[in-house]
């Protein structure tokens, strides 16, 4: 039996957990051949292990332009092409501006931001070859900030401006831009914020409603990069039905 995405090669930044982890696992169940990068090379190697298809794991450092560069040429190179980029590696130290730790900002916007921008750089020759599909992870804080969370609803934002720019420049070339953002999904994300009144409220946050799951998300990336030719899926924002 053919599957949707028979053929198609993915690859999936922070792909080592959470959303990326999951996404990585359906475009493989969907048949892609997936390449996978983060920096916890163990994580992704046991992903590899539960995979139902081929998959490349790749040691990337998305801020680190060097670095990737070389995880689009690593799967090119063993793949032949590039179909699909599921820009996701991010990280979200949230915070007040007033007393914040700057080297946490300066980490947040070269990872969500920067980096991600590396990624498109790096992919945009092979995905144009291809008239493939860029899927930028945002968030629901790219289209609304909230105290404390300024610096990655900064970045957030950032990525729904360059997207919209990179869709206006290459739609017309064959090559989709899908924004995606998500709400609260039950992930790893929030256990790197350092300041403690901040964990407690995510934690609170967490335990006060139904939170997404990572798969819940791979699926709505399933349906942006399974679409025909013709049909470009801009933008998707998936909440838990108890986020207000
Ligand atoms: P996780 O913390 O589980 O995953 C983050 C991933 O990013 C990890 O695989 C991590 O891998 C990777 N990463 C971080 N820094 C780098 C780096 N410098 N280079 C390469 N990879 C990196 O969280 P989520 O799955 O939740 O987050 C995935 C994306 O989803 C992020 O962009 C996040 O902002 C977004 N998002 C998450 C929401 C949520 O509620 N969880 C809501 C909205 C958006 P490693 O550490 O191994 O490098």
């Amino acid at each position: 039996m053919n599957s949707t995405l028979d053929g198609k090669v993915a690859l999936v930044t922070g792909a080592s957990s959470g959303i990326g982890e999951a996404t990585a696992l359906a475009l493989s169940k969907e048949g892609a051949r997936v390449a996978v990068g983060a920096r916890r090379g163990d994580r992704l190697r046991s992903l590899a292990g539960k995979a139902a298809g081929e998959v490349l794991t790749i040691d990337l450092d998305v801020t680190d332009q060097e670095s990737a560069r070389a995880s689009v040429a690593a799967a090119v190179e063993r793949f032949g092409g590039l179909d699909i980029l599921v820009n996701n590696a991010g990280v979200m130290l949230s915070g007040p501006i007033a007393g914040a730790d700057t080297a946490e900002w300066r980490r947040m916007v070269e990872t969500n931001l920067l980096g991600s921008m590396y990624m498109v750089h790096a992919a945009l020759p092979h995905l144009l070859d291809s008239q493939g599909t860029i899927l930028q992870v945002s968030s629901t804080s790219g289209r609304a900030a909230s105290a404390n969370s300024g610096v990655y609803a900064a970045t957030k934002f950032g990525i729904a401006a360059f997207s919209e720019s990179l869709r206006q420049e290459v739609t017309a070339q064959g090559v989709r831009v899908v924004v995606l953002g998500p709400g609260f999904v039950d992930t790893e994300l929030a256990s790197h914020i350092t300041d403690p009144a901040m964990q407690a409220t995510a934690q609170k946050m967490a335990e006060s409603m139904r939170t997404l799951r990572p798969e819940d998300v791979a699926q709505a990336v399933m349906y942006a990069v399974s679409q025909p030719e013709h049909v470009a899926v801009n933008e998707i924002l998936i909440r838990p039905t108890d986020q207000i």
